[in-house]
């Protein structure tokens, strides 16, 4: 049930269900708006009715028919032309992760990750079938951003960060992130430190003078120096790894850091007890299937933060994901 709301929530979605009611500034039939998409009557009827289900939609009636619009977490996250748009990442679900999920028992039966299976690749590097092409490339890239629009702010101002200026945003992909950073903290300066082909894709769609405070630098984490910083953000990128392969990234970042900066580490962190949180065990059991990583609980990251070298360990809580500083 649960992959099928999604599937219809997808389709609303890609077929732009979401962005033709954000910008109607009336409420519209089935038929009107069957005919702008243009889809069949009776195929979008019907998922326009399965949305008010999900309360995707509103429905009024008038004359004996239904008028449609969008809810606000439409118009927030579903509508692809909104500034906050889950889209990318919705996309990525759909066309990577739920028909990856096949091999999920194979996963659990064998307790290792089946990309092997999945993309008939001899490589176990979970990035090499990502970033086989452009296009797969950006899918992800972008998937990734979405995140930041939504969360971004709220994690990065749980702690006072304007001490540090200058950062580097470690796998910061397209850099997503790093916008949300220096938009909340004006005197900082971020250096994405991502794979050579990511800084390249995200240079190419990289725009405006404002983000002249952002620079790029390409790079392998486990075999190059990483960038000289205050402050360095490991954002979602420590559960694509296990326990020793974060050890041996988060000492390196040790080493590179200058006296008195730290580490940003944001990630979805699980409950201790590990009840949930719900979001956090569907990631974990994602994350298994492609890597051989895993959500973490805040004592598992203290850990190895401390196993790295970092001190003065604080945490905070927000949606979805955590944010977690430690000090050098
Ligand atoms: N931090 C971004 C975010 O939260 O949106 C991206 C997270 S993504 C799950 C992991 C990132 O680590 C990707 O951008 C990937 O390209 C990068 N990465 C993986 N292996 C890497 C390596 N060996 N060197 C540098 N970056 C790497």
């Amino acid at each position: 049930m649960f992959l099928f709301c999604f599937q219809i929530m997808f389709t609303a979605c890609e077929l732009g269900v979401f962005d033709l009611l954000l910008e109607s500034k009336e409420l519209l039939s089935s038929a009107v708006i069957a005919e702008r998409l243009g889809t069949s009557h009776i195929g979008l009827q019907r998922l326009l009715e399965a949305c008010v289900g999900l309360k995707l939609l509103r429905m009024e009636r008038k004359d004996n028919e239904g008028l449609f619009g969008n809810t606000d977490l439409a118009n927030l996250c579903l509508a692809k032309s909104s500034p906050r748009t889950q889209y990318n990442f919705m996309k990525l679900l759909s066309d990577i992760f739920y028909p990856g999920s096949q091999y999920l028992i194979d996963a659990v039966r064998e307790g290792k990750n089946q990309i092997q299976s999945l993309y008939a690749i001899a490589s176990n590097d979970p990035f090499e079938y990502v970033y086989s092409t452009e296009e797969r490339l950006q899918r992800f890239s972008s998937a990734m951003g979405d995140a930041w629009s939504l969360h971004g702010q709220e994690l990065l101002s749980a702690f006072d960060l304007s001490c540090f200026q200058v950062v580097c945003d470690v796998g910061g992909g397209n850099g997503a992130l790093a916008k949300e950073y220096i938009s909340l903290y004006p005197k900082a300066t971020v250096t994405i430190f991502d794979l050579p082909k990511v800084v390249e894709g995200a240079k190419k769609k990289s725009v405006s003078s404002e983000e002249c405070r952002i620079s790029f630098q390409g790079g392998d984490f486990f075999k190059d120096p990483v960038p000289e910083a205050d402050l360095y953000i490991l954002a979602r990128t420590l559960h694509d790894w296990d326990d020793d392969t974060c050890e041996q990234l988060l000492t390196k970042i040790y080493k590179a850091c200058k006296p008195g900066g730290g580490v940003l580490v944001l990630e979805t962190v699980i409950n201790e007890d590990r009840t949930g949180p719900f979001v956090g065990q569907i990631y974990s059991m994602m994350i298994m299937l492609f890597c051989d990583g895993k959500e973490r609980t805040q004592s598992e990251f203290n850990a190895l933060l401390n196993a790295a070298g970092f001190k003065e360990i604080q945490s905070k809580k927000g949606n979805n994901y955590g944010a977690i500083l430690g000090r050098k």
